[in-house]
């Protein structure tokens, strides 16, 4: 039978970035399983790239801390690119309560020592994009940190240096149980036969639940929809936009190539592993586009470059790392709730210091993030999801 230190249930962006963090610190006996025949045919090769510090919990302004400046030295550290593109999240708010909100936020950032990050007039926003439709607009936020990077490079960049480092990716290979004696965490059960291990890291995405349930966990991490629509070469908005966020509806858009890619949280979305996308979305995000970008009017699109993708959503969306104190060995780094992309650095640290040292100084409380807060009721509050 195989034997590894710690084995990676899933080789995501998340997977990939706890292998190279804890083979940077040393621990060479690590094993990735991924069922896939390649990385990235789960969440992290749908994904939009958003990177953001704008934030209203400690604990997530926090991950962005360690996360933004990694994706940014990334070629230095890894001799690989993310792809990072600083072009920044501009919030625009069309209502006195977005602006309190806003203010709330950027008084917290500040306070944990984000030094990009602004609030803004509503002129200041007119002056910048003057072709935003601007007649309710009373101000917003902007992080010239903020942007964007490219999951897809990011992810092959962090197992690329694991497995220089030592670690193994196990591709066409599914968990498909989990082993536990009285000590806790005695192995896996895969397609290609069992490994024997101590220590279980579930980054599963949208499919952490599956796994956490083969261990006896109850994990409430559910899969929701989301589907982006991206235009063709478009050229009535300016490319060097930052990432700009209609709080009015939640339409949020971004550059992309030579056009721009689109977003919308439909309200009408139901939990469960869809992932087709549906041509009727088309209808919908383009009216939400032209109300606040008038010239998206006449924005070209294909449905049939349109994709879906699944978010893995928590009751609070924050993520659930660490430790489940009632199965010793047991790791999670699951429900992301739509930014594992942009918290994937910081979550590799956190866990790679929780499995080796016990503790970390990434944030300055991770047990916030703890499975036990749901058993407990004690829910966080992240109302800044996109
Ligand atoms: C449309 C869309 C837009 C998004 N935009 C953003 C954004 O702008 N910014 C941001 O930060 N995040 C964004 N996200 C969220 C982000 O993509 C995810 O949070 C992130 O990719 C999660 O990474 P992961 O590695 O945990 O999951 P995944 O990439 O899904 O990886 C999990 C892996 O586990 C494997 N797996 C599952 N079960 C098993 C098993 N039994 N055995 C072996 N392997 C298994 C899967 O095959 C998969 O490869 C977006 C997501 C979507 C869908």
């Amino acid at each position: 039978m195989h034997t590894a230190e710690i084995v990676i249930i899933g080789g995501g962006i998340v997977g990939s970035s706890i292998a190279y963090h804890l083979t940077t610190s040393g621990c060479k006996n690590v094993v990735v399983i991924e069922r896939e025949s390649a990385q990235g045919k789960g969440s992290t090769g749908k994904s939009m790239g958003g990177v953001r510090a704008q934030f209203a919990t400690p604990v997530n302004i926090q991950m962005s801390l360690y996360s933004i400046p990694f994706y940014d030295s990334f070629e230095e550290r890894l001799g690989h690119p993310s792809g990072y593109r600083p072009q920044g999240y501009m919030f625009v708010a069309t209502r006195q309560a977005h602006l309190d909100y806003l203010q709330a936020n950027f008084e917290r950032q500040k306070a944990l020592g984000l030094k990009s990050a602004q609030i803004i007039a509503a002129e200041e926003i007119i002056r910048t994009l003057p072709q935003l439709r601007s007649d309710d607009i009373l101000g917003g936020s902007f992080c010239s940190t903020d942007g964007f990077v490219d999951p897809y490079s990011a992810m092959t960049g962090l197992m690329t240096r694991a497995i220089e480092q030592g670690a193994a990716l196990w591709k066409n290979c599914e968990v498909t149980g989990i082993l536990r004696d009285g000590h806790g965490i005695s192995g896996v059960e895969t397609s290609k036969g069992q490994v024997a291990t101590r220590t279980i890291v579930n980054a599963a995405g949208a499919w952490a639940a599956q796994i956490a349930k083969f261990a006896g966990i109850d994990l409430p991490v559910e899969p929701l929809r989301r589907m982006l629509v991206p235009s063709e070469p478009f050229s009535e908005f300016p490319h060097s936009s930052p990432m700009v966020i209609d709080m009015s509806t939640g339409f949020h858009f971004r550059p992309e190539s030579r056009g721009f890619l689109l977003a919308w949280n439909d309200p009408e979305e139901t939990p469960g592993f869809k992932t087709h996308f549906e041509n009727s979305f088309i209808e919908k995000i383009l009216t939400h586009a032209a109300n606040r970008v008038p010239a998206f009017e006449n924005l070209p699109v294909n449905p049939k470059k349109a994709w879906a993708g699944l978010y893995e959503m928590t009751p609070d969306h924050h993520a659930v790392l660490g430790p489940v104190e009632s199965l010793p060995g047991f790791f999670l780094a699951n429900g992301f709730s739509g930014h594992g992309v942009m918290h994937a650095p910081a979550t590799g640290k956190i866990v790679s210091d929780l499995i080796l040292q016990g503790k970390t100084d990434v944030v300055d409380d991770v047990s916030v993030l703890g499975y036990d807060r749901f058993a407990k009721g004690a829910l966080l509050h992240e109302t800044a999801v996109l």
